[in-house]
């Protein structure tokens, strides 16, 4: 494929006008200002266009799309164990594939092609996101109350050995497997440690939820004498690559130790401020040189997988919270969203327009109201884009989604199949 004489943002995060890519299988063979001859090639002309690497969302829960609406007003605490856990334990691993084929239209349709994902059932619900043409480093957070119960006497355990069978057969490497526990408060010393040690003998990636609240820090310190950043150290998570999703209240010292070890934050701002959690000072993690991605959470806590949205949200709860109109310029937002979280899921071919990069990329209509005068690029992406201004989504060089169309999916079927399964659920 072609995109011709398009405006895009280029390896260095500039916006470069009169661009030539060139895709080819799942690659990007040619990015740059020469014009490229046409013949055999399907050509996208990139008049009013703008081509950007697609999103990658480092915290997700797909299959909760089905628990939307489901437990709205409530706390972390609260709303997990009086909504969320209840629904889960009647929540079955067919169901959860149309679930997680539901949120694959809602992520593709806004631009992301790639999830850090924690639930269950891994095999059978990363098989939608498969089929839907996505990635996704898939993870089951281990739960345990228990602390002499062994990690490979954890569901989480053998959910992943699952995953990693089920992954025999589909070794194009868009699906991965991620080691994880849920979180501190939902786990033991014993588990998270041989959790950490199960993650280095496969050389994966570590996904943790890590201080959300106020009341988890305080909880934690009160069991332990210490954080939950400092317990994910002391339990040897962090010396593995690690997505800690939230981080919300960190003191110098947690950000001290998550520099250290290069520890990835999500910055998850819809669910932070839908739940009442709070707001991370992410302009601070960036400027002590921390990593910071973005994700959207799950869709009972956000309440959509829109990583427009997130973008959007991100930009300005940094500036609101650091009082500095330029906290994260535009620009920066939108690397943390692209190639800082294919780096997080240990993608490192993606999340770049240049050759030799997976062809991950979405394309904007400039054509629109909101977006003209087309002055700044970048800034009109992150503060007056919507997602429906995308009009392509390719993911290794497959399209997914063009001018309004789900190419992979079915998309109807999908979405009685996932309604139906909400019924289903409910009534048990
Ligand atoms: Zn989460």
């Amino acid at each position: 494929m072609l995109f011709k004489d398009i405006k895009l943002l280029d390896k260095d995060f500039t916006v470069k006008e009169h661009q030539y890519v060139v895709t080819e299988g799942e690659y990007i063979k040619y990015a740059g200002p020469q014009a490229q001859a046409e013949d055999g090639m399907e050509v996208i002309d990139g008049h009013n266009r703008f081509l950007m690497p697609a999103f990658y969302n480092t915290h997700c829960h797909v299959p909760m799309t089905l628990l939307r609406g489901y437990g709205e007003g409530l706390p972390l605490q609260e709303w997990l164990s009086s909504r969320v856990f209840p629904f889960e334990a009647k929540y079955r691993a067919q169901e959860k594939y149309w679930g997680a084929a539901l949120g694959a239209c809602e992520l593709i349709r806004s631009g992301c092609v790639s999830i850090s994902d924690m639930y269950f059932d891994l095999a059978d619900y990363g098989e939608a996101l498969y089929k839907a043409g996505m990635k996704a480093n898939l993870s089951n957070g281990a739960v345990c109350f228990d602390d002499n119960e062994a990690y490979k006497d954890n569901n989480a355990y053998r959910d992943t050995q699952r995953l990693l069978e089920w992954l025999k057969d589909h070794r194009d490497g868009r699906i991965r497997a991620d080691a994880s526990i849920h979180s501190e408060y939902c786990s033991r010393k014993k588990i998270a440690a041989e959790t950490a040690e199960f993650a280095g003998e496969n050389g994966m990636i570590i996904q943790v939820h890590v201080s959300e609240t106020r009341r988890e820090v305080e909880e934690c310190v009160a069991r332990n004498g210490y954080s939950p950043v400092r317990y994910m150290k002391e339990c040897g998570i962090l010396e593995h690559p690690t997505v800690a999703a939230h981080c919300v209240w960190l003191d110098d010292n947690d950000m001290e130790i998550l520099k250290e070890s290069g520890t990835v934050i999500a910055h998850n701002p819809s669910s932070n401020l839908k739940l009442g959690s709070g707001i991370p000072p992410a302009a601070e993690y960036k400027r002590r040189g921390l990593r910071v991605t973005v994700g959207t959470d799950g869709a009972s806590s956000n309440n959509n997988l829109n990583m427009m949205e997130e973008m959007h949200l991100a930009a300005m709860l940094c500036r609101g919270r650091s009082l500095d109109a330029n906290a994260i310029p535009a620009a920066e937002i939108l690397r943390m969203c692209t190639r800082e979280g294919a780096l997080a899921q240990g993608r490192t071919d993606c999340g770049l327009i240049d050759a030799g990069m997976k062809a991950d990329l979405i394309m904007f209509d400039l054509d629109r109201p909101h977006l003209l005068p087309d002055y700044d690029t970048a800034s009109n992406i992150v503060f007056s884009a919507q997602a429906s201004d995308i009009v392509m989504t390719m993911c290794d060089g497959k399209v997914l989604y063009k001018d309004g169309q789900l190419l992979t999916v079915d998309e109807q079927e999908i979405k009685a199949k996932a309604a139906e399964s909400f019924i289903n659920i409910c009534s048990r």
